[in-house]
């Protein structure tokens, strides 16, 4: 029999055997993200179109190409959020955050929706880990940024990570570089796929960003000889990237330049950068990020500084995966063993333990033998056996299912053993 229904292309199914790892990593994240002083903010998972059109920009592959764009029922033209920092920025203006003080550190975890051709590492909704810090122009943010996101993956066990860096400039000098481009490119021009042509006259730099493989071929070939971006920063902008150079060599981040690293969205302004696990393969991107001055004033906001990133956690915990990591098994807690005459008991005594402890039983009133093996495979590390007799003598029997040994005692003592000897409730990986 055909199943009537299968999950939307390029979506999955998160199964509970898989979801111990995305805790753990989620978990572990919280952690970093509060050390650092970064506070979570949970916005619409849709916006307005407009929101997304405007900053991201028309011409980007994002808005027109990847958009979930719907109308609802009221015929507001609405779209799935493609990224997080457009719909952050709206709510910091939207909730006049800038007045609540000068520097805001926020992050956001959740799905996050394109519409491109589904592949192992890309998929239609995904899970990114968003940051940003707003309200400071300086080097040393830039830095911190980059240190928070290196350190996330060091908390989930990545070593070696490398950070490309590349300084985009300001729109005025990303106007030269883009000319620069364009004539330097002319002698190949009709070489490039016609969509990198088009690029060419409307948004040269986006012709670095070329998701043609030939395309992509011919840049990596002329990379060397090619104008490089940071040859044309303005004093100011040469400044800033001399500093985030020198920060990220002071904290040892490893980093390199990489000229032609651009960045999917139009927003970016100076500092842009990415980090790469080549194991795997074409999707290798673990996440990005970069400054972005003019966003907030782009959305009727003051002139307001920015700088963050997005992690991609589906990408992040494949490569956990690959590499085998699991996280360290829960301790188990309590799994009751009842006989038919017990059996009630078994199911007031589960909902009292539950309130401290993590609890298993068995519904379905199978033997005992049944019940103890589901009981050494569950993972508990006790075993409370409700036999008839003990239960009418008001006393219970706890068998440790790590060691096998066993002791009969009365009920009454029943909490306070388990709270002396067992793990209060499952316990989270360090
Ligand atoms: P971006 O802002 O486009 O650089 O996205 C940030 C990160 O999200 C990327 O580096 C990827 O790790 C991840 N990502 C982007 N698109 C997808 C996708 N379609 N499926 C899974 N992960 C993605």
């Amino acid at each position: 029999m055909g199943l009537k229904h299968q999950a939307p292309r390029g979506t999955r199914d998160l199964l509970p055997d898989e979801l111990p790892r995305w805790q753990w990593a989620e978990a572990r994240a919280r952690g970093v993200l509060a050390h650092y002083g970064y506070r979570e903010i949970r916005t619409p998972v849709f916006e307005d179109y407009e929101l997304f059109a405007r900053t991201s920009g028309e011409a980007s592959d994002i808005v027109s190409k990847e958009m979930y764009r719907f109308k609802d029922l009221g015929d507001r033209d609405l779209a799935l959020r493609p990224e997080f920092t457009a719909g952050v920025m709206r709510a910091y203006l939207e909730h006049s955050l800038s007045g609540q003080g000068r520097v805001h550190r926020l992050w956001s975890m959740g799905p996050v929706f394109r519409y491109g051709r589904p592949q192992k590492g890309r998929y239609r909704q995904f899970a990114q880990l968003n940051a940003e810090l707003i309200g400071s122009p300086t080097p040393g943010a830039d830095v911190e940024v980059i240190a928070l996101f290196v350190d996330l993956f060091e908390a989930w066990g990545f070593t070696n990570l490398t950070v490309a860096v590349n300084s985009l400039g300001t729109p005025a000098t990303r106007r030269a570089y883009g000319d620069a481009l364009r004539r330097w490119l002319e002698p190949v021009r009709t070489e490039l796929s016609a969509d990198s042509q088009q690029r060419l006259v409307t948004n040269p730099m986006r012709v670095l960003d070329t998701k043609d493989p030939k395309d992509q071929e011919k840049m990596h070939a002329l990379a060397s000889a090619m104008p490089r971006m940071i040859d044309t920063l303005d004093e100011a902008g040469r400044a800033h990237w001399n500093g985030v150079l020198e920060g990220l060599t002071a904290l040892g981040i490893a980093h390199e330049v990489d000229h032609g690293l651009v960045r999917g969205l139009d927003y970016y302004t100076h500092t842009a950068f990415e980090v790469h696990d080549r194991s795997l393969g074409a999707q290798s991107a673990l996440g990005g990020g970069g400054r972005y001055d003019g966003l907030i004033e782009m959305l009727g906001g003051p002139a307001t500084p920015g700088v963050g990133f997005a992690i991609g956690l589906d990408r992040a915990l494949l490569v956990l995966e690959e590499r085998g990591w699991a996280p360290p098994a829960a301790a188990g807690g309590v799994y009751v063993v009842a006989m038919e005459a017990t059996r009630t008991l078994a199911l007031s005594l589960a909902r009292e333990l539950r309130r401290e402890f993590a609890v298993e039983l068995d519904l379905d009133a199978r033997a005992f033998g049944a019940q103890m093996k589901a009981a050494g495979k569950s993972g508990a590390h006790w075993a409370l056996i409700l036999g008839e007799d003990e239960v009418k003598r008001g006393e219970v029997t706890l068998k440790d299912l790590t060691t096998g040994g066993q002791t009969t005692f009365p009920r009454a003592q029943l909490v306070a053993t388990l709270r002396a000897g067992a793990p209060a409730t499952a316990e989270r990986p360090r």
